[in-house]
């Protein structure tokens, strides 16, 4: 493992599956909000956010959410969802992911962390050992500091895909995280 490039890069939160999940050991997974599940404008999950997340429990996989973002935003959105939240987590400080596997009674081994950003969520999932999922963000703010930490990304991205090669999910992660101010105004 190197750090900062992710175990694993899928399209969107959507194309993880329990069976890939279960197939990894994972009995816990860290998992960030914004940008991951919902944008961060979007307060409440819809239907099919509510479905994945139905879908893993039936699968006997557990989710908590790990937000870097204050509490009133991760609680209201977990509201419907009935998860365990852990806000103002400060990713990638591992403090929220420690209480999270020992409130769950688990190891980092049992562990993995699912979210879009490199220097948080990557990082703090490796800190602390876990396996490490990322997915490209929703839709990233446009803001100078958003598109600065998306250039400062691009190696380990790169690095990743020297190793996993997949020409079509490197256009779509480049998609997604490039010329943002054209795309999104
Ligand atoms: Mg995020």
């Amino acid at each position: 493992m190197s750090f900062g490039v992710p175990d694993y890069i899928f399209r969107d939160y959507l194309s993880v599956t329990p069976e890939f999940l279960t197939s990894l050991g994972v009995k816990l997974v860290i998992c960030d909000i914004d940008n991951t599940i919902a944008p961060y404008e979007v307060a409440e999950p819809d239907e099919v956010i509510g479905a994945w997340f139905a879908s893993m429990k039936a699968a006997g996989i557990r989710f908590v959410f790990v937000s870097n973002n204050h509490s009133e935003r991760a609680d209201l959105f977990n509201k419907t969802l009935g998860l365990t939240v852990y806000a103002n987590a400060k990713k990638p400080l591992t403090g929220a992911l420690t209480r999270a596997l020992t409130d769950a009674g688990l190891t980092p081994k049992d562990g993995a962390s699912l979210g879009d950003q490199i220097f948080t969520d990557v990082l703090a999932g490796q800190f602390k050992g876990l396996k490490t999922i990322l997915v490209p963000p929703i839709k990233d703010k446009t803001n100078f500091f958003f598109r600065a930490k998306r250039f400062l990304e691009r190696p380990f991205i790169a690095s990743y895909f020297r190793k996993h090669p997949d020409d079509e999910l490197k256009a779509y992660w480049n998609s997604k995280t490039r010329n943002l101010k054209e795309k999104h105004g």
